[in-house]
Parts: structure tokens; C-alpha cells; sequence
């Protein structure tokens, strides 16, 4: 039976009970799980709101009370841009028979800020409604944090003694400054030294808006994200005698060269595995260009139908693009200055500085200054591994699913990439079964299929279990 059917039997069962009855219907850990998501989304873990330490209080009390010891849970305080948060560690250990090196699995406790008057529904306030769950951080990331807590919390009640150490990671400032995320990386580095590092943040399974189940997605690498503003100062004047120069006219043109610049075409294994699994499942002349590249990546119409694609133009190489713009002083003055904002997306393996040298060299004019505005992370792509893999295969068909698993690379960022850049596999596998038209993370209205919610919370259980059961 796949998502479609059940939920499907689900709406016809539940359609004519109140949602008392629906809640008595859920089990004992279905309920528990519901309980810690309502109260981690009530707590407004955004910058500014100095609330993530409320979060953590409250998440260690739970762990506490299913059996976890104080040496268990380690709670650390980080000045994050001016801002106090905190990091949760939690360990699962091991019964000490086994060899396997500890797994680590992240998470973040920290949302996007949401603004009430901006949304239809209290955005820090669990609202079940139309078979959803709305509020912020229904998916990015406190359903993650829930799924894999509530699966930490259950696993010890029932006794289970896994053969390796697991621990949770879950950061404070993701979403900003990433200063616990770093500090974290570090410490399990030097601490736990683990196998691979599995990540609730990013991935998880694709429904097609009928609700049928597409792919599950494994999130492998990340795209370098790096921001340049380019600057053009000129003495100016009065607008009755303009000049040869022009700070705006000049910038334009710069914007028009970096418009029209197509950076080389790059591929990985990686790439080139993901094109050929969802070439086979997406129809249509796009499908057909992704089979095409996945068995020749030189092959230029498949490349020119990937690069006139939102959806894959990312995929193929690096991009950049002009975001913002800020020029001049009063409309009767000659620009003294004109700067724009140009976001990158570089492909793993290509430096910061190759992609500035690019764009200088395209843009052929030294009165354009550029200058770099993030702090730049380079991961590399990590190995998919087979004891991973063959995890979440047990994790679908569980399920009772028999869908590819695709591996993807991630245009955004996440803490992922922090331990990539130790040398540790780091995967994205989250246990939620979305389509894409219901992605909201970071906008408005955010939500999850409710059906997603308790479908998915067997996910971590069953992939725990796969990794540290007996050898
Ligand atoms: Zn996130």
C-alpha cells in the first residue's frame, strides 16, 4: 500500500470523527510525539528572541525523564553575533560490545522569524487544520527535532541497547550565524570522531500533487553560498551636464555581462546518479534531458533544457545572480555611487576565489569593486554510503515503499556542511513525505501533511535500529 492509499483510507475513516476522537485513535508515542511538536513550535527560537535556551530546557527535561543521565545530555552556551543561545548533545550509548564508531545525527532548534500579522494562522502556535499542521518550523527543522527526540525517547523506554553510540547534535543558530554549529563541529571532531553523520535538516520523500510517492531524496552536498557586492563610485555632478561615466550606467552594464555569463557545465557522480533517478520519474522533455545528461554530460540540448529550468538550472554548475541594487542620491544629482548584490551558488570543488576572478574577468571593467559579504564554507560532496543506504530502504519499506532513493545536492545550506568539511560523510535523510507545492520553510504559512507527521515517525526508529542492530 503506498501514501496515496493510506491517506486516502485515513481521510475516509477520520472524516466523520471530531478531533478528540482522532487524537484517542493515535498511539501512546503518536500522542507523545504531537505533544513535543506543539511545544517546540511554541517557543519563538528566532533572532532576537534569546528563546532557543527555553527549547533546550525543556527537550533535556524530556530526555531526562525517559531515563537519560546527566553525563547523557550536555548543554552549552555560545555567544551567537551578540545574541546567547545554546547547543543540545544528546547520547544514546552503546552496551559496549561493539567496535562500530559512534553515528551523529543533527539537528536546529532555531526558526526563520515569522510574523504573526503576516500570516493567516498564529505562526508559534500548533494549528491543525485541512490535514495540516501550520505554525513555523512544522518542517525547517522542529519536526526533525521532534521525530528524532521522541524516537530517542521511545527507543529507551522500550530498553533497546543499540551496539553503537548515537548521538544528537542539535544547534542554536543555524539559520544565522551558524557559531554553535561551528563550535559543535569542532567539539564532535575531537570527541566523538563518528562514522558518518546522518542530518534530520534537508531530504526525505517527494509526492506528486496527487499524493502519490515519487522518490525519496538524500541530500549529499551543498552548494558554497557566497555573496558579492559590486561597487561603482564616480565624482558625480549636476544632471543637466552628464558625463561619459555614469556610476549606474556602468554598474548596469556590468550586471548585463554577468546576465549573460553561463559558467562551465560540472558534474559529479553524485550529479550524474541523481539525473538518472528522477530522469526515470519525471516526464516530459525535462525527464528526458536528465536521462540524457546523466549518460553524456556533454550533451548541449539536455544541458540547454537543465539550464532554462529553475528547478535544475543549480544542478549543472555555478550561478550567480544580481539580488539587490542601491544607486544615487537625489534625482537631479549624478550618481556618486551604484552597488549591486550578486548571490552565488558554486558548485563543490570550485573555489571562492576562481569564481570572483570569473566574474572580474566577465565584467572587464576596473571601476567595478568587488568585494565579498559572507563568511564562505566549501564542503565537499560526501559518499553515499551502503550501510546508509540500505537504512533507509529498510526505513521505506517499513512503509511498505518501493521507492528510488535519489541523491541531490542542496543549493541552500545547512549544518551539514560544517562536518563535510572534517572529511565526515554527512546525508540529509528527513522522515517526511511532502510534495513540492507544500514547501514553505522560511515563508509564509509553513506547514506539514498531518499524515506526514505520523507516517514519518517510525523513520528514525527503524534506521536506528538497522544501524546498531546486531552485527
Ligand atoms: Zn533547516
Amino acid at each position: 500500500m503506498n501514501i496515496s492509499t493510506i491517506s486516502l483510507a485515513l481521510g475516509l475513516s477520520f472524516s466523520f470523527l471530531t478531533p478528540a476522537a482522532i487524537a484517542q485513535d493515535r498511539s501512546e508515542h503518536e500522542q507523545f510525539a504531537r505533544e513535543i511538536y506543539e511545544k517546540v513550535i511554541s517557543i519563538r527560537t528566532a533572532r532576537g528572541q534569546e528563546k532557543v535556551p527555553e527549547m533546550v530546557e525543556y527537550l533535556a527535561d524530556q530526555f531526562k525523564s525517559a531515563g537519560f543521565t546527566d553525563e547523557d545530555i550536555q548543554i552549552t552556551d555560545y555567544d551567537s553575533d551578540g545574541e546567547h543561545t545554546q547547543g543540545l548533545i544528546v547520547y544514546y550509548r552503546a552496551d559496549g560490545t561493539s567496535k562500530h564508531k559512534p553515528v551523529v545525527i543533527l539537528g536546529h532548534m532555531d526558526v526563520v522569524d515569522a510574523l504573526a500579522a503576516d500570516w493567516e494562522r498564529p505562526p508559534f502556535t500548533l494549528t491543525e487544520e485541512d490535514g495540516y499542521f501550520f505554525g513555523r518550523g512544522t518542517m525547517d527543522n522542529k519536526y526533525g527535532i521532534t521525530n528524532i527526540a521522541s524516537t530517542f525517547i521511545r527507543l529507551k523506554k522500550e530498553g533497546w541497547k543499540p551496539n553503537r553510540d548515537f548521538v544528537i547534535v542539535l544547534s542554536g543558530d543555524e539559520e544565522t550565524g551558524m557559531v554553535s554549529t561551528r563550535a559543535q563541529a569542532d567539539y564532535v571532531a575531537e570527541n566523538i570522531d563518528p562514522e558518518f553523520v546522518l542530518n534530520t535538516d534537508a531530504g526525505g520523500g517527494v509526492l506528486s500533487d496527487d499524493g502519490a510517492p515519487l522518490f525519496y531524496a538524500v541530500q549529499g552536498a551543498e552548494k558554497t553560498y557566497a555573496t558579492f557586492e559590486l561597487t561603482v563610485a564616480n565624482p558625480g555632478g549636476h544632471s543637466s551636464r552628464p558625463r561619459s561615466d555614469n556610476a549606474i550606467y556602468d554598474l548596469a552594464d556590468a550586471l548585463r555581462k554577468i546576465k549573460e555569463y553561463k559558467f562551465p557545465v560540472r558534474y559529479s557522480d553524485l550529479t550524474l546518479a541523481s539525473f538518472k533517478a528522477s530522469g526515470a520519474v519525471t516526464p516530459g522533455a525535462l525527464g528526458k534531458a536528465m536521462r540524457d545528461f546523466s549518460e553524456n554530460p556533454k550533451n548541449k540540448k539536455a544541458i540547454a533544457i537543465l539550464r532554462d529550468d529553475p528547478e535544475t538550472v543549480g544542478t549543472t554548475g555555478t550561478t550567480c545572480v544580481a539580488t539587490m541594487l542601491r544607486a544615487g542620491h537625489a534625482e537631479n544629482a549624478l550618481p556618486q555611487s551604484a552597488t549591486a548584490t550578486v548571490n552565488c551558488r558554486i558548485f563543490p570543488g570550485v573555489g571562492i576565489a576562481e569564481v570572483e576572478e570569473k566574474l572580474k574577468k566577465v565584467v572587464d571593467n576596473e571601476a567595478v569593486q568587488f568585494e565579498l559579504m559572507t563568511d564562505v564554507t566549501e564542503s565537499p560532496e560526501s559518499k553515499l554510503r551502503p550501510e546508509v543506504m540500505a537504512a533507509i530502504e529498510a526505513s521505506l519499506s517499513a512503509r511498505g515503499l518501493n521507492t528510488p532513493i535519489i541523491p541531490y545536492m542542496e543549493s541552500g545550506g545547512t549544518d551539514g556542511m560544517h562536518y563535510r568539511i572534517k572529511g565526515y560523510d554527512t546525508v540529509a535523510i528527513s522522515g517526511a513525505w511532502m510534495k513540492p507545492s507544500d514547501i514553505f520553510a522560511h515563508g509564509l504559512n509553513e506547514r506539514l501533511a498531518v499524515d506526514a507527521f505520523y507516517g514519518g515517525l517510525d523513520h528514525w526508529y527503524v534506521i536506528m535500529k538497522e544501524l546498531a542492530g546486531d552485527e
